[in-house]
C-alpha cells in the first residue's frame, strides 16, 4: 500500500469516528494550557491534572506566578516529575511573558520557544490548540504510532517525524491530527502491547501487515524436503492469539 493511501484510510477513519479530538489536559486559558504542557513534560496528563487547580487557583495569571519564587510553585506540582527544573521554568516563563510578552501567550513557534521550559513540542501544541495553526507536536506517542502504522518513515527523531505528517496530512486537519494519534497510543498503539487484533487501523497499518498478514501467509507455506510445497490447512495453524504472544513477547 501506498502511503498516500495509508495517509487517506487513517484520516478517512479519525475524521468518520473520531470528529473531535482534543486535549485531556484541564485549562481554561492559554496561560493555563502552557503552564499544564510544561507540566506534563515526561508526565501523564492525569497526573498533571491533579495538580492544576490548585496550582491555577494561587496563579491564575503571567503576573500572579512571576511574582511568585519556584519554591512557593514548587510546593503545588511537587507530586509530578521533575519538580524542581518545573517550578523554576514556570515561574521564569511567567516572567518572560510578563516582561517581553504583555502577559499574553504568543502564538508563533519561534518565540514559543524562547520561553523558559517550552521546547518545540509545546510550542507546536500551543499553536496548534490555541491558535490553530497546522503544527504537528511530535510527542513519544505520536512518534510511535506514525512509525508503526507506516506514516513516518525512517525518522530518526520527533523533527524529522514531524516533518514527514505535516507533508501528507492537509493543513486543516493537522491540529486534530495531533490528537488522533497522541489518544490511539494512549489508549490502542500502546507502547509495551500494541492492541492490534481490536485496532480499527489494522488493515492500513504497516505493523500489522507485517507482523500479522505476511507472518501467518509464510507460516502456511511449509516445504518438505523434497522441495514440495504443502499449504497447510487452516485449521492446522496455531491460534492468532498464540502468534499474537509471541509476536508481542519477541518485540518487548
Ligand atoms: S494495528 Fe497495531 S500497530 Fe497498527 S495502529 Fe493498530 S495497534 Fe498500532
Amino acid at each position: 500500500m501506498k502511503r498516500e493511501e495509508r495517509y487517506q484510510h487513517i484520516l478517512n477513519y479519525f475524521q468518520e469516528h473520531v470528529p473531535v479530538a482534543e486535549t485531556e489536559l484541564f485549562y481554561s486559558n492559554p496561560f493555563e494550557l502552557l503552564v499544564a504542557v510544561i507540566l506534563s513534560a515526561q508526565c501523564t496528563d492525569k497526573r498533571v491534572n491533579m495538580v492544576t487547580p490548585a496550582l491555577f487557583k494561587a496563579f491564575p495569571d503571567a503576573e500572579t506566578m512571576a511574582a511568585s519564587n519556584s519554591d512557593t510553585v514548587f510546593n503545588y506540582i511537587k507530586s509530578i516529575s521533575y519538580p524542581n527544573n518545573k517550578a523554576k521554568h514556570l515561574v521564569g516563563m511567567a516572567n518572560m511573558l510578563v516582561n517581553d510578552f504583555k502577559s499574553h501567550v504568543p502564538g508563533e513557534v519561534e518565540e514559543l520557544v524562547k520561553l523558559p521550559g517550552v521546547g518545540r513540542k509545546t510550542a507546536n501544541v500551543i499553536a496548534s490548540v490555541v491558535y490553530n495553526k497546522p503544527t504537528m507536536a511530535v510527542d513519544t506517542h505520536v512518534f510511535r504510532v506514525s512509525a508503526r502504522i507506516g506514516l513516518t518513515i525512517n525518522a530518526k527523531n520527533p523533527l524529522q517525524a514531524e516533518q514527514q505528517l505535516i507533508t501528507f496530512i492537509p493543513e486543516n486537519l493537522v491540529p486534530r491530527a495531533h490528537h488522533w494519534l497522541i489518544l490511539h497510543g494512549r489508549y490502542t498503539c500502546i507502547a509495551r502491547k500494541p492492541l492490534c487484533e481490536k485496532c480499527s487501523l489494522k488493515n492500513w497499518c504497516k505493523y500489522f501487515e507485517n507482523n500479522f498478514i505476511k507472518k501467518n501467509k509464510n507460516k502456511t507455506l511449509k516445504t518438505k524436503p523434497n522441495g514440495k510445497e504443502k499449504i497447510k490447512k487452516a485449521g492446522e495453524e496455531k491460534s492468532s492469539k498464540k502468534s499474537y504472544k509471541k509476536i508481542t513477547k519477541k518485540s518487548k
